[in-house]
């Protein structure tokens, strides 16, 4: 997967601002915010979408939640609360094709903060 950034990202291709890592995943501020921290969880693995996660890759999944809750304790924001969004093809606003979990907060978030 030469061409996917979030590859290059994973492989350390291409800098970012790193703010976790483990054996499965890689978590890191998004290039443009929408909320104050807006962190992106990704599995180092190539999975396309949430529809091709199946029994090999939920390891990854799960990898994935336990990233969200380290980088929602790293930002200080687990107390407080956060969003946790997945866009899912094209009405569902995704642009890149490397599964992500999108991880929000940092101000009172309403169902108007959802990603498109
Ligand atoms: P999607 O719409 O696919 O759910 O979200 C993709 C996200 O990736 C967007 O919020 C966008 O700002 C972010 N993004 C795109 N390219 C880069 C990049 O090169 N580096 C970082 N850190 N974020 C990126
Ligand atoms: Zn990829």
């Amino acid at each position: 997967m030469e061409e996917c950034i979030f590859c290059k990202i994973a492989n350390g291709l291409m800098p970012c601002m790193k703010v976790y890592e483990d054996e499965k995943t890689i978590a890191f501020d998004d290039i443009h915010p929408v909320t104050p921290v807006h962190t992106l969880v990704i599995p180092k693995r190539h999975i396309p979408t949430l529809l091709d996660v199946g029994t090999e890759e939920m390891d990854y999944l799960s990898a994935m939640v336990t990233a969200v809750q380290e980088v929602a304790r790293i930002k200080g924001i687990d107390q407080r609360g956060f969003k946790v969004v997945i866009n899912c093809n094209e009405e569902g606003g995704q642009v890149i094709y490397h599964l992500h979990m999108h991880v929000l907060g940092g101000r009172r978030l309403t169902l108007k903060d959802k990603l498109v």
